[in-house]
């Protein structure tokens, strides 16, 4: 069973990329220069735009999307766990 999610507050991405090559197993560059969380479930407004973008890990993942958390420049990764939604990054 998975014990953590990866949430991406997607509208505030800068496309900085450091995701993508920090983590490249999870995190890609899309066209639009925002990057996304490979194979995730999105959550959309209204207007049929991605505004989260979450995926749950296992244990085994979790140190390589905390440093892409944490080298992202304006804090739109965080990892919560899955069974309390504790937030810890
Ligand atoms: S590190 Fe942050 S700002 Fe940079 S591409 Fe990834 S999510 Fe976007």
């Amino acid at each position: 069973m998975s014990k953590f999610i990866i949430e991406h507050d997607r509208p505030n991405c800068i496309g900085c990329g450091a995701c993508a090559a920090i983590t490249p197993d999870f995190w890609v560059m899309d066209d639009d220069g925002k990057s996304d969380i490979k194979n995730s479930v999105h959550q959309k407004n209204e207007k049929g735009e991605i505004v989260l973008e979450i995926l749950d890990i296992e244990e085994s993942d979790f140190s390589k999307n905390k440093e892409a958390a944490e080298s992202c420049p304006v804090n739109v990764i965080h990892l919560k766990k899955k069974e309390t939604g504790e937030k810890i990054i």
